[in-house]
């Protein structure tokens, strides 16, 4: 048994592990994991074991005599024994950070420096070795946790955990090039656990595979969704996900029959195994998350997949997400966009115009601002950053209240739902004219032929100003698409300054490495295909 004193009555279940594992303790003999890292071989880790090893690596923590509060580094991908590491970290007090094994040494040790944490923890078969000599460092596995460099004397815990605490910080890229920590507190994450749930996405019966690695939050998101419904979680290691075999046997084998992750993990099994991909027959739902799933993909997904139920996702890393809506399948053929929804139960998202003006109306555009009790705490040591983003609710700037800033850009649709269109910050001036990149990219992939397109606006040499260019990935199989014919399809419909001065076709969009568009990558000038 743990040593952590029973919750207070009144808080049982707001903390992080207290809601992850309430779920399955109905149903102990219950598939909490399913595991498939190599063919034929999957293991099954019941909510029973997986209880039982959050309580021995609990004890074995708690034993480390951290203060609570201290940070936890927790270097892993997703697998029975790392969600049992988190449980205990959260059982302990211990906010944990999670952070790839793929992470370059020298950007751990910034991140190092940055969060200071206590202990860095890694899996029994974790390769990494050059930490900084002042911490404390521990390893996990199926022998249990292994000290390997003690922290300094243990010391008599002072705090009570609190739900207000941090329960993790998800470093991510930041634009400055300095990552940002998200703290998010164990009241936030479950807040927003529960009104995930209550959009009804997930039943006991369901095999949730998560294709996002532990260190971003959709990962966190699904494991959320998997043992809060008392389902059955299902990590695709991220080495396999790019390999459209080696990601279809996974879903294959574990009998997955909900697969969660951003609309590119989809761009190669449509390209290369269509055949595969139609076969998954347990396959009955699909969560995307992140940024726009490029409508072609999307329809080529449902005509193969005809009974599967797609959801679509929005939110942000601050508020792990905040909105969900189906999309409609098939999708019309005239639909041009999808909803986004509206904000959970218990949270509100508001368009504020630039004025800062609530905007009210279908079709104009507004900031969404997000009214929510599962926003993060703040960046971590960030000040600025945070009174950046969290800023007073605009419905009453007097109350205190403060809401999450999200950059992102939506109009209303009739029905009071909402749609995406693009970042503030992906709004560029060419020759004076403001551009809604994301505007341009759906106009792109209207055309017969296209799987998906990225706009940037991209410097000229000397002085010229910016060049809107369109990179475009072609649907396989399809006759060749003539760039001069796609950019007259484009001046159809736009105005001449939002036609792509230059159109440029690629075999693949980079990706960053969560999956999304690699915009920065693309500014830099993508190879052109051979
Ligand atoms: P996440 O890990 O949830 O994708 P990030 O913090 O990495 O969160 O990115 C959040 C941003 O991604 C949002 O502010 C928005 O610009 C974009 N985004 C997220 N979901 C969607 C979606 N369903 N459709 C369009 N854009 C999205």
């Amino acid at each position: 048994m743990s040593q952590q004193p029973p919750a207070p009555a009144g808080t049982a279940g707001e903390f992080l592990h207290d809601f992850l594992l309430a779920a399955g303790r109905h149903t102990p003999d219950a598939p909490a994991v399913i595991e498939s890292a190599r063919p034929g071989l999957t293991t099954v880790t019941s909510y029973a074991q997986l209880g039982a090893l959050a309580d021995a690596y609990t004890d074995g923590l708690l034993t480390l005599g951290l203060e609570t509060g201290a940070r936890v580094i927790l270097e892993a991908d997703t697998t029975a024994h790392s969600l049992a590491m988190l449980l205990a970290a959260s059982r302990a007090g211990l906010t944990f950070i999670p952070v790839s094994p793929k992470t370059p040494g020298q950007r751990l040790r910034s991140l190092i420096g940055t969060a200071r944490p206590a202990l860095h923890l890694q899996a029994s078969d974790g390769e990494r070795t050059d930490l900084p000599r002042a911490l404390a460092t521990a390893r996990f596995g199926p022998g249990g946790l292994t000290v390997e460099h003690a922290p300094e004397q243990p010391r008599p815990r002072r705090r009570v955990p609190c739900v207000t605490d941090p329960a993790y910080i998800i470093f991510t890229s930041g634009t400055t090039g300095r990552p940002k920590g998200v703290v998010m507190s164990h009241r936030a994450v479950v807040a927003f656990y529960r009104g995930m749930l209550a959009y009804g996405i997930a039943t006991p019966e369901d095999r949730i595979a998560s294709t996002s690695p532990l260190q971003f939050d959709f990962s966190l998101l699904n494991i959320g969704l998997a043992l809060g419904s008392g389902a059955s979680v299902v990590p695709v290691p991220p080495d396999l996900v790019r390999w459209p075999r080696h990601l279809l046997r996974v879903l294959r084998e574990t009998g997955a029959t909900q697969v969660n992750g951003v609309p590119s993990i989809w761009r190669q099994p449509l390209r290369h195994e269509p055949g595969r991909l139609a076969a998954l027959d347990r396959l009955r739902s699909i969560l995307f998350c992140g940024e726009e799933f490029p409508l072609p993909e999307l329809r080529r997904l449902q005509e193969l997949l005809p009974k599967a139920r797609v959801i679509n996702c929005y939110g942000a890393t601050e508020s792990m997400a905040c909105s969900f809506d189906d999309v409609p399948n098939p999708l019309p053929a005239d639909a041009h966009r999808l909803s986004i929804g509206v904000a959970h139960p218990g949270a509100e998202m508001l368009l504020v115009d630039e004025h800062g003006e609530i905007v009210a109306e279908p079709g104009v555009p507004g900031e969404i601002h997000l009214r929510s009790p599962a926003l993060f705490s703040g960046y971590w040591d960030d000040p600025q950053a945070t009174r950046r983003t969290l800023v007073p609710d605009p419905l009453c700037p007097q109350s205190g209240q403060v809401v999450l800033r999200t950059g992102d850009l939506a109009v209303r649709g009739a029905g009071g739902e909402f749609y995406f269109r693009g970042r503030t910050d992906s709004q560029v001036q060419i020759n004076g004219n403001r551009v809604e990149l994301a505007e341009v990219e759906r106009r792109l992939t209207q055309y017969p032929g296209v799987a998906a397109a990225s706009a940037a606006a991209l410097p000229q040499p000397e002085g010229g100003g910016l060049r809107l260019t369109a990179f475009v990935v072609l649907t396989a199989g399809r006759p060749a698409v003539d760039t001069a014919d796609l950019g007259a399809f484009c001046a159809r419909a736009l105005p001449p300054y939002m036609v792509p001065q230059e159109i440029r076709l690629l075999d693949v969009l980079p990706t960053t490495p969560n999956g999304k568009v690699d915009r920065a990558a693309l500014a830099q000038g993508a190879r052109p295909a051979a």
